[in-house]
């Protein structure tokens, strides 16, 4: 089978029109594997438009990591679960068909430094962002800075209004730095804006218990615990900082891997959480 040069033509200036750069690229290895007849129409039209997708798809995730600030790339592949044997793996595998955010749960993370909560939490949201998820990504100490400055300036309403837009918002490092006073207050009315409307991961090396002292305020720190326990999911990973795992021996004893303290849940208002166990 053989292009008249017209008709190629013709294509090349379609696939310019369309914006099309990477189909135009294959294009000339394409025909010529038509004309070996090593192809068929069929299969040459769709390896062009498969090309140009595979492009899209990939500037696509690009830009949607970069607009989540999810920079810092972590995925599941990346993830020795070996190193971390209280951590189920099918669990996490099945959390990472996403159905807890078409559900708007809240999934948490908990466990000490190191344990891995930040890879998974990112890798997690680089899986939204594949699946085509809109996500972003701030530590606890970012989130409440931003919100202060909002507040100060008059834009909180943007602000929150903004901070609700994506379909899961990662919030990393709840408990490592002291919460200023009335951040709190600011975290609450995001956490209240999102209920039941938008899904969360949170990271934190505290327990539930402990969070009255984190937010320095325990009737927030109620309220909170109110809203984010409510359809959530929690999982704790007790093993060791893969950090210092070369140097285990060199960590005091009383600073080893201790559970933390089990949540101190509040009583879930309203119907039962929907799901428990992802
Ligand atoms: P945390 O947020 O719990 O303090 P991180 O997730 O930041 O811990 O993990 C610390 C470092 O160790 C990161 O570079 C992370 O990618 C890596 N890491 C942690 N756990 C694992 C693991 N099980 N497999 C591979 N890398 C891990
Ligand atoms: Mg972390």
């Amino acid at each position: 089978m053989t292009l008249i040069p017209s008709t190629l033509e013709r294509i090349r200036r379609h696939l310019v029109g369309l914006r099309m750069p990477r189909a135009l690229e294959t294009l000339d290895s394409t025909v010529r594997q038509l004309e070996r007849g090593e192809i068929s129409a069929l299969e040459a039209l769709e390896g062009l438009l498969g090309e140009e997708l595979t492009l899209r798809e990939g500037r696509r995730i690009k830009a949607a990591l970069k607009m989540g600030r999810l920079i810092n790339i972590k995925t599941l592949e990346g993830f020795d679960f070996s190193f971390q044997p209280s951590l189920d793996r099918n669990r996490i595998m099945t959390l990472a068909q996403l159905d807890f955010i078409a559900r708007h749960e809240v999934l948490h993370f908990l466990g000490q430094p190191g344990c891995g909560k930040t890879h998974l939490a990112l890798a997690l949201g680089v899986e939204a962002v594949k699946g085509g998820h809109s996500v972003y990504f701030m530590t606890l100490a970012d989130l409440i800075t931003s919100l202060a400055k909002a507040e100060r300036e008059g834009n909180l309403r943007e602000r929150l209004r903004f901070l609700c837009r994506p379909q899961l918002l990662i919030v990393d490092e709840i408990g490592y730095l002291p919460v200023i006073p009335g951040g709190g207050n600011l975290f609450f009315q995001l956490v209240n804006a999102r209920y039941e409307r938008g899904a969360m991961i949170l990271t934190s090396n505290r327990g539930f218990a402990e969070w009255g002292e984190v937010f320095n305020d325990p009737v927030v720190a109620t309220a909170l615990l109110d809203r984010l326990l409510h359809h959530a999911i929690v999982v704790h990973i007790e093993g060791a900082s893969y950090r210092l795992r070369r140097h285990a021996d060199l960590i005091p004893d009383n600073n080893r891997v201790r559970p933390i303290n089990q949540p101190n849940q509040p009583k879930p208002r309203g119907r039962p959480p929907k799901n428990k166990q992802a």
